[in-house]
């Protein structure tokens, strides 16, 4: 393993990641342990599909966006961010075609009642018309209900997986709305806003992280496919002689990132490209990146080559002009759209597994999560060796002040030290700064590093300094 310790370069992906994974109950039923994700509702029976992100999921999971909206807008001078709203005009699906084609096939099982996806069982194969939403089926597969092992109907249904509410006040008045079924719409909606406040040139983007709702028809394999969760989306608009070459930097940019920055190891990535009857009909090419889930490879990022179809779209049922003067060409175009469609969801979920590791030190199990440390919901936790020593607790509680601005930091002074780094180590904060005697002596604490287990004698002034960065965000 590249040496996270003595302070030093991170390592870009470590030995451990490389180990099996956990089973999907393992961490479903960690995560709800130790406070990262809780399935919503709970006290009321639960709502299918719907989790909340406890106290240190929700710093994983915004620490996990946060580094996405770094690299891919704030760092980039040709991506344009973007914040648009839940309920859009409901127009706009029909133009998008959702409406009409948003569908997934489904079949019934006889016995247990169970709604299936046949496209996800073994050896159907089934095409979409995307103007009508149905699907036809080529070839039968897997007749068997995966959950009961009973029959299942042989009439494949058409399932619209957009989730309606309705605007206005007065009964009979109301309008009919949808819940953004994919989130970056309203990137083509504003894109000509931003055209208009910021003048872009060829090629630009525009980066969005947004809620989504889907009324999902398989559920079960916890934060993979929920019907309410977020997605990051670039649309990246080209002229479109240039539209391969920036597809194929997308794919590379996109790769890269997951592996360099979220640091999954590329065992446990893969490409894979969708076929002629999966993709959409106006796509030119679409490409998942997958990830090596413990139910096998399945989709993480979709990256997409989608031509001008969007925008169209919405020209024509909007009557706007959608088109742009590209200035260094000298002609007017409806720009080809590169789209990288992702989840932070689906990446927490396989940060969590990634990362999640049982080991057994002198007989006693030892859980870790070995996070990259500029992910972890707490960086550093600061612990007095002895509670009951007053200069102690003193000492920690003022670097405790001094670091909490700084650094995610938590204070821990209640068991043995040896169970405060077990605690640590389970929620994956990468730094026990211990507080002893020989603090008080000479002004130097242990910092103990949570993979390794080791430990350097660092002077209280140069902790920051030292963490700094190992805990930035790339
Ligand atoms: P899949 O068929 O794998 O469920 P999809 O092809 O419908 O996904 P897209 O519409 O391309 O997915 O969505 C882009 C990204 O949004 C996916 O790569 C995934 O990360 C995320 N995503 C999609 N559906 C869900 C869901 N139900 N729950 C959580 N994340 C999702």
């Amino acid at each position: 393993m590249t040496k996270l310790w003595p302070f030093g370069i991170l390592p870009l992906v470590s030995e451990q990641n490389l180990l099996s994974k956990p089973c999907l109950a393992t961490i479903t039923s960690f995560c709800k342990r130790k406070g990262f994700v809780y399935p919503s509702s709970e006290i009321y029976g639960g709502l299918s599909g719907i989790y909340d992100y406890g106290p240190l999921g929700v710093e994983l999971l915004n620490n996990i966006k946060r580094m996405w909206w770094k690299n891919m807008v704030r760092e980039r001078e040709d991506i344009y961010g973007l914040d648009g709203s839940i309920l859009m005009h409901p127009k706009a699906w029909e133009a998008s075609g959702h409406v009409a084609g948003f569908t997934d096939p489904l079949v019934d099982c006889k016995d247990c009642k169970s709604r299936v996806r046949p496209d996800k069982l073994p050896g159907w194969r089934l095409k979409k018309d995307n103007q009508s939403g149905k699907w036809q089926v080529l070839e039968i597969g897997e007749t068997k209900c995966p959950i009961c092992g009973g029959e299942l109907t042989p009439e494949v249904r058409q399932f619209n997986v957009l989730m309606e509410t309705s605007l206005g006040v007065i009964e009979g008045e109301k309008m009919k709305a949808y819940l953004k079924g994919e989130s970056c719409q309203n990137i083509y909606l504003d894109y000509k806003n931003v055209i208009d406040s910021h003048s872009p040139s060829l090629p630009f983007g525009i980066g969005q992280i947004g809620k989504t709702f889907r009324n999902e028809i398989t559920l079960g394999k916890f934060l993979f496919k929920t019907r309410e969760f977020e997605q990051w989306d670039i649309e990246y608009f080209v002229n479109p002689s240039e539209a391969d070459t920036a597809y194929k930097k997308w794919k590379e940019i996109r790769w890269n990132w997951f592996v360099n920055n979220v640091q999954l190891s590329e065992k446990n990535l893969q490409w894979r490209q969708h076929t002629e009857d999966e993709r959409i009909f106006y796509a030119t090419d679409a490409w998942d990146i997958d990830y090596k889930y413990p139910w096998g490879w399945d989709e993480l990022e979709g990256l997409h080559h989608r031509g001008n179809y969007d925008l169209t779209q919405h020209g024509k049922f909007s009557n706007t002009d959608l088109g742009f003067y590209d200035q260094e060409k000298d002609e007017k175009i409806t720009p080809f759209i590169i789209e990288a469609s992702g989840g932070p969801n689906r990446c927490f979920l396989a940060i969590m597994l990634e990362n999640y590791h049982e080991e057994e030190i002198k007989g006693r199990q030892r859980i870790y999560l070995s996070l990259p440390p500029y992910l972890a919901p707490v960086q550093a936790a600061i612990l007095p060796l002895v509670r009951k020593d007053e200069k102690l607790v003193e000492t920690a509680r003022k670097i405790y002040d001094e670091l909490k601005g700084r650094f995610v930091v938590q204070y821990d002074e209640q068991g043995t030290v040896g169970r405060r780094y077990r605690r640590q180590d389970e929620i994956g904060t990468p730094f026990c700064i211990t507080i002893d005697s020989q603090t008080l002596e000479n002004e130097t604490v242990t910092v103990r590093e949570r993979d390794s287990m080791e430990q350097e004698r660092v002077k209280v002034g140069e902790i920051e300094g030292k963490l700094s960065p190992l805990l930035s965000l790339p």
